[in-house]
């Protein structure tokens, strides 16, 4: 009788220790953590604002790490690149324009579910929907004027992981 009461006793502390480790509230509870990279980029606006701190200060309280940062001034042929999904929408020239205007800070985190929660944190593209609490809703202006840039997908993150930092500046 005695052993049964303790293992239950061991088996909720375990349990409850274990869905702290793998996730807070929202999370699915007494699962592997999944470690995923992201690619961001502080924009033009959020570096002109002095808003960088604020921005990596958001993401490392969520429990993100910072794993590698620089500061880059992005050239057309980049922008081409990061953009082509974009190429045919009337604000294009104006996106590319905007984003070369002053030079950036590329971070690369690294986290649980990474780039789902980072572009949670972030909010939608246009700030003016996006919701207050977060990045773009709090902190950006428009559609264009958004703060901050995400990778969209795994997939995506892992193609521009290696788009803003050469093998070198990336971390094993
Ligand atoms: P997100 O950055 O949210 O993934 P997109 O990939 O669709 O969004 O767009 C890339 C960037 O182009 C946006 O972050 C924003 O700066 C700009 N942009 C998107 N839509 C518009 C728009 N309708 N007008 C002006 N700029 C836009």
């Amino acid at each position: 009788m005695r052993a049964a009461v303790l293992w239950g006793l061991t088996s909720s502390f375990l349990v409850s220790s274990a869905s702290r480790l793998y996730g807070g509230p929202g999370m699915r509870q007494n699962r592997r953590p999944q470690m995923e990279r992201t690619l961001i980029l502080c924009k033009p606006d959020c570096m002109e604002k002095n808003l960088a701190g604020e921005v990596i200060a958001r993401f490392e309280k969520a429990g993100l790490r910072l794993v590698a940062a620089k500061m880059l001034r992005l050239t057309s042929t980049l922008l081409d690149e990061h953009y082509a999904h974009l190429k045919d929408k009337p604000f294009f020239p104006e996106i590319v324009a905007f984003m070369a205007s002053r030079p950036v800070l590329a971070l690369i985190l690294e986290g649980d579910q990474a780039v789902a929660r980072v572009r949670d944190l972030l909010g939608p593209t246009d700030s003016r929907k996006a919701a207050k609490g977060t990045i773009r809703g709090d902190l950006g202006t428009s559609n264009m004027l958004n703060i901050a840039h995400a990778s969209d997908s795994v997939e995506n993150a892992a193609i521009e992981v290696k788009r803003f930092f050469r093998a070198d500046e990336i971390p094993a």
